[in-house]
């Protein structure tokens, strides 16, 4: 565990070091243990403090440090029990019926939550850019349009999950997953390659907003780090 001082200060660029990539354009830093793949928690590119208001600190240091921490855990454990020694996490999501549970749950949560904290930016409200912006408005007319849809299937989403803006065969999809899934499972009845992604566990939002997830969401679509769904929606079309 890290000091608390150095936690405050974390560069977004130790997260580019030994990775690879996924169709979400995220690396993530792995090693080897007993020959099997072992994951590690990406550090956050702002403090934990970074997104009060909006989002306090309390919740993301928990959320970070503990719950995504428990899912790396829990994941790397896994792993060692199955022996999966040259899989990523993408290979094992296009073929989530033939591994347990617990890889499905924290392979999961561990990939979710690496999406969500690239996806949040502290400071004023963006919008979207570039191609990005221009296929948005093709096929939903407007940015809130969209906004709209998201935070409807969010808000729709019983109990925990994640809702998403996906992109499949050239077009974008909005829908919910249950638990930790997410639409790159196999399993999933909702399938694409992640631009957007929201977390709407309780454990995400209930410590500032209780039971009021729709004021969350609509924060957490200020939040919003444009470029980095740019970046998302640039490798769906590689
Ligand atoms: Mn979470």
């Amino acid at each position: 565990m890290e000091e608390k001082g150095r936690r405050k200060f974390i560069k977004q660029s130790a997260l580019l070091g030994t990775g690879f990539y996924l169709a979400s354009s995220l690396p993530f830093s792995k090693s080897f243990a007993n020959g099997i793949v072992q994951y590690k928690l990406p550090e956050l590119g702002y403090a934990y403090n970074a997104l009060e208001p909006w989002i306090d600190a309390e919740t993301m240091e928990l959320h970070h440090s503990k719950h995504h921490q428990g899912y790396v855990n829990k994941l790397n454990q896994a792993l060692q029990e199955k022996k999966v020694s040259d899989l990523s996490l993408e290979q094992m999501f296009a073929r989530m019926n033939e591994f347990p549970l617990s890889i499905r749950n924290n392979g999961g949560g561990h990939y979710n939550h690496s999406i969500y904290w690239e996806l949040l930016k502290p400071g004023k409200a963006e919008e979207p850019n570039d191609i990005l912006d221009e296929a948005i408005l093709q096929q939903f007319g407007s940015v809130e349009k969209l906004k709209e849809q998201f935070i409807e299937a969010a808000m729709g989403r019983f109990g925990s999950g994640w809702a998403w803006m996906v992109e499949r065969n050239g077009k974008f999809f909005i829908g919910s997953t249950p638990n930790q899934d997410n639409p790159m499972m196999s399993v999933s009845e909702f399938k694409g390659r992640p631009i957007l992604a929201v977390d709407v566990w309780e454990h995400a939002y209930y410590l500032k907003y209780q039971n009021r997830r729709r004021d969350y969401l609509e924060q957490f679509w200020s939040l919003i780090n444009w470029d980095m769904a740019l970046k998302n929606f640039i490798a769906t079309r590689k």
